[in-house]
């Protein structure tokens, strides 16, 4: 302990972590970061890191982009707050509405804002459920989501997280949220089944699963196009069509968590448009400002905005929002960060620099170590395994990947450990020869693991 410095030290003192070990956090003390630039940061000892994650999946234009802080400014300038509650609007906020919808290309009417992805869900929830109460669907209230899939931390919306650390301790999940297999062939897959045959499985459990519990009863499906935090799984191709023909069948909405994917993740502007997702709501927050100041947004199709409409006009009002709901200030800067995201080509370059990060860790699958190499775009995971052949866990209690998280800041390198395998999900604004680097960073880091 005495080798802290008083900020280490004040921070264990008073400062409570999120997603933080606090015993592990006390012994080996917070790192420090002190200043962004492009793709890297720095800590307080003068340390370089290039930020393989962009902070939390977020940060799409890089950590020291000039514009997002002018815009930042100039809206603090005109106008710091504002609400958007009865019948009240600032520029920013409309302008952001109509640039999302016309994003989808229409495919989308409006767009709600809340503060963050967990916020978003728990809309979603309320809105899903509104949405049955105004066609006069009581019953229809149960949603459907993914083991492994991550939708927040919010009392409803950790319940449609599918992973354990978000329920345990914390007497979740509700009981109106039921969970579906994870669509992660490698470790989900049977022996001999093909992917097609896999996507075919998981999609007739969705329907074994609906008509078990009532078909009258089941009001939603909520899935990421490409699961992020519970380990980067890219589902097999067919997979999202055959979810989809089972949810329209019994009038299940189709809600796409597009928190990490939205904004070019998968070198397309939403990950729906990779795996041809329709989604009646769509999910987007992160990238949206490349996260320089919290913001989400909740996107309706016509058919849940207009239930949504006419049933609060009956009601008298929609009895639910934020203080900060569309902040003027982070409005701006999303508004300021999808000009970038769109003057520099990110998405494109997120297809083409995404193909040199696939194919750079792909070349690891030999490594003694490495079971699967899965990703698409820049986004990417490598699980490590005690053997290949088997398919044996690297680690009994899946503690490879927080290990290799570790030791690979002594090589420069911020990455996350999911489990026994590491993600990768740098800025979007990477390149070639930056992958190039922040791969062979990791490599070494490998050398080291045991
Ligand atoms: N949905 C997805 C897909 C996410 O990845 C996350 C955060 O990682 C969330 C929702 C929750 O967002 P937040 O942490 O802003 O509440």
């Amino acid at each position: 302990m005495s080798t802290l410095s008083a900020i280490q030290n004040r921070d264990i003192d008073h400062h409570l972590h999120p997603y933080t070990n606090a015993v592990k956090h006390r012994q080996i003390g917070p790192r420090v970061i002190e200043r962004g630039e492009g793709i890297y940061v720095y800590d307080d000892q003068g340390r370089k890191y290039i930020e393989g994650m962009a902070g939390l999946w977020s940060v799409a234009v890089g950590f020291n982009e000039r514009r997002l802080m002018d815009a930042a400014a100039r809206q603090m300038e005109k106008l710091p707050y504002y609400h958007t509650f009865t019948h009240k609007t600032h520029t920013p906020s409309v302008e952001l509405a109509e640039k999302l919808v016309q994003l989808t290309q229409g495919r989308m009417r409006a767009a709600f804002f809340t503060n963050s992805g967990s916020e978003a869900n728990d809309t979603v929830i309320k809105m899903v459920w509104y949405y049955n109460n105004a066609l006069g669907r009581s019953q229809k209230k149960k949603i459907i989501a993914r083991n492994r899939g991550y939708h927040g931390v919010t009392v409803a919306a950790a319940s449609l997280t599918g992973l354990a650390p978000n329920h345990r301790g914390f007497d979740l999940p509700l009981p109106q949220m039921k969970h579906v297999a994870c669509p992660h062939f490698y470790r989900e897959g049977k022996e001999g089944e093909t992917q097609q045959d896999f996507a075919t499985r998981m999609a007739e459990e969705l329907e074994t699963l609906i008509l078990n519990e009532g078909p009258d009863t089941v009001a939603a499906f909520i899935g990421e196009p490409v699961m992020g935090a519970g380990g980067v799984i890219v589902p097999p191709e067919t997979y999202w069509d055959k979810i989809q023909a089972v949810c329209r069948k019994y009038d299940v909405l189709v809600i796409a968590d597009e928190v990490i994917t939205g904004f070019g993740r998968l070198g397309t502007m939403f990950g729906s448009q990779k795996f041809g997702i329709e989604p009646d709501i769509m999910v987007l927050s992160k990238q949206i400002t490349s996260s320089y100041l919290p913001l989400a947004a909740v996107l309706l199709g016509d058919k849940v905005h207009s239930a949504i409409t006419r049933y609060s006009g009956e009601l008298g009002t929609f009895g639910h929002g934020y203080t900060t709901s569309g902040h003027p200030v982070a409005t701006a800067v999303a508004l300021e960060n999808i000009r970038i995201i769109e003057e520099k080509n990110l998405v494109e370059n997120a297809a083409r620099v995404g193909e040199v990060l696939q194919s750079s860790l792909r070349a690891l699958s030999d490594h003694p170590l490495v079971g699967e190499v899965r990703g698409t775009g820049l986004i990417a995971a490598v699980e490590l395994v005690a053997d290949k052949a088997g398919r044996v866990p690297f680690d009994p209690l899946g503690k490879a990947g927080a290990a290799v998280y570790e030791a690979a800041h002594e090589h420069g390198l911020i990455v996350r450990g999911i489990q026994d395998s590491i993600a990768f999900c740098p800025p979007l604004i990477i390149t070639e020869a930056e992958v190039k680097d922040m791969v062979g960073r990791f490599v070494d880091t490998l050398e080291n693991v045991k």
